[in-house]
C-alpha cells in the first residue's frame, strides 16, 4: 500500500467538505415544494367486446344533490345506503358517454353536457382526442334522451361539434324536447332541458342530420335500440352484440345514484317524466343486465360507468369491471 502524504490528504479532505457545503447550499432539498398537480388522469378507459372496441369518455363529475332529487324512497333510508358504500350527499356523480368502434362504424353513444353544466362537464372532447380519435371520425351519435348533460355536447358555440355525424334519437323524446310548446306546459325546473335540447341540437337539425327512429331500431348490425321510457318520454338504451355474442346495455339514466337504486330500484328522481314507468324500466334492464350476463355502460355509475350486474340476497348488486390492459390487445 503506497503511504498517501498527510498534507495532501488533509487538503484534499479539507476541498471535499468545502464542495459538499456549497453542494449543500446550492441544491434545494430534493423533496421541497414540488407544485401539487391538482389534475385526474385523462378521462378515457377501454375494453373489448369481442370484436368490438368500446371505450368510455368522460365528461365531468358532478355533485349531485340527492336530497332535492330522489324521489321515492324516505331521505332516511337513502342516507343509510350511501353511508354503507362510504358516501353521503351530494354525490358526485360522473357523467359518461361510450364510443363505439364496430370495425366499420364510429358511434358515440350521449355526448356529455358540453357548455351547459359549466366546469362540472365539457371534457368530453378532449378525453376522444386523448383516447386516439377525432370528433370527424365520429359517423353517427345515437342520444339515450334528450336532457342536456346527453346530448349538450354535440353542439360547439351553435355549430356542429362532430361535423360529419348523424344524430339519431327515439321519436318520442324528439317531439317531446324540441317543441317550445311543451315547455310552456312543463315545470319551471325542466325549463332548462328544453332549451338545452333546442340550442344544441339546433345546427343538426337545420343540416337535416338529426334522423329520429321509432321502437325497437336495429340503427346498426351491432347495435338495437330498446325503449325504456319513464325517465323520459322516448328514454332509450342500446343493447350492443359483438359476433361472439356478447352483450353491452348502453343504460342512460336508468341509474342516477348507484349506491341508493340498486339495492332499491324504486326509488326515483325528480326529473322523472313517469315515476312509475322510470321505475319499472329500471327493474327490467338491470333484470336483463343479470339473465344475459351482459355488460353495463352506465351514463351516471362512477367512471368509467362500466361492469355488471349480479342479483344477491334478493338485491341487485353492481360489479365495476376489472381494470385490463391485455384484454385489449388479446387475439378475438
Ligand atoms: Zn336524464
Ligand atoms: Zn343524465
Amino acid at each position: 500500500m503506497t503511504a498517501f502524504p498527510r498534507c495532501l490528504a488533509t487538503a484534499a479532505a479539507l476541498a471535499f467538505t468545502a464542495a459538499l457545503s456549497v453542494a449543500t447550499i446550492t441544491v434545494p432539498p430534493a423533496q421541497a415544494a414540488a407544485p401539487q398537480a391538482r389534475t385526474q388522469a385523462p378521462g378515457f378507459y377501454r375494453m373489448m367486446l369481442g370484436d368490438i372496441e368500446v371505450t368510455a369518455l368522460l365528461d365531468g363529475t358532478h355533485p349531485f344533490p340527492v336530497h332535492e332529487v330522489l324521489t321515492g324512497i324516505p331521505m332516511a333510508d337513502a342516507d343509510t345506503l350511501l353511508a354503507a358504500s362510504d358516501l353521503a350527499a351530494p354525490v358526485e356523480g360522473s357523467i359518461n358517454a361510450f364510443l363505439i368502434n364496430t370495425g366499420t362504424k364510429l358511434i358515440l353513444i350521449d355526448s356529455g353536457a358540453g357548455v351547459l353544466y359549466g366546469a362540472d362537464g365539457g371534457h368530453l372532447m378532449a378525453n376522444l382526442r386523448a383516447s386516439g380519435y377525432t370528433p370527424e371520425q365520429v359517423d353517427e351519435i345515437y342520444l339515450t334522451h334528450l336532457h342536456r348533460d346527453h346530448v349538450g355536447g354535440v353542439d360547439q358555440g351553435g355549430r356542429m361539434a362532430f361535423p360529419n355525424a348523424i344524430i339519431r334519437v327515439n321519436r318520442r323524446d324528439a317531439d317531446f324536447w324540441l317543441n317550445p310548446a311543451n315547455k310552456a306546459k312543463a315545470p319551471a325546473f325542466l325549463g332548462p332541458m328544453f332549451d338545452g335540447a333546442i340550442d344544441s341540437l339546433r345546427a343538426y337539425v337545420d343540416a337535416g342530420r338529426v334522423q329520429p327512429f321509432d321502437g325497437e331500431a336495429q340503427l346498426n348490425p351491432a347495435i338495437q335500440a330498446l325503449p325504456s321510457p319513464g325517465h323520459t318520454p322516448g328514454h332509450t338504451a342500446y343493447r350492443v352484440r359483438s359476433r361472439d355474442g356478447q352483450t353491452l346495455l348502453a343504460w342512460g339514466d336508468i341509474v342516477h345514484v348507484a349506491a341508493v337504486q340498486f339495492p332499491d330500484p324504486a326509488a326515483t328522481v325528480k326529473y322523472d317524466s313517469d315515476s312509475a314507468a322510470a321505475a319499472q324500466a329500471r327493474d327490467r334492464l338491470m333484470a336483463e343486465a343479470v339473465a344475459e350476463g351482459s355488460w353495463v355502460a352506465a351514463a351516471h355509475i362512477t367512471f368509467p360507468g362500466l361492469g355488471h350486474v349480479v342479483r344477491r340476497d334478493g338485491r341487485y348488486v353492481w360489479l365495476p369491471a376489472n381494470y385490463t390492459t391485455v384484454g385489449l390487445t388479446q387475439a378475438r
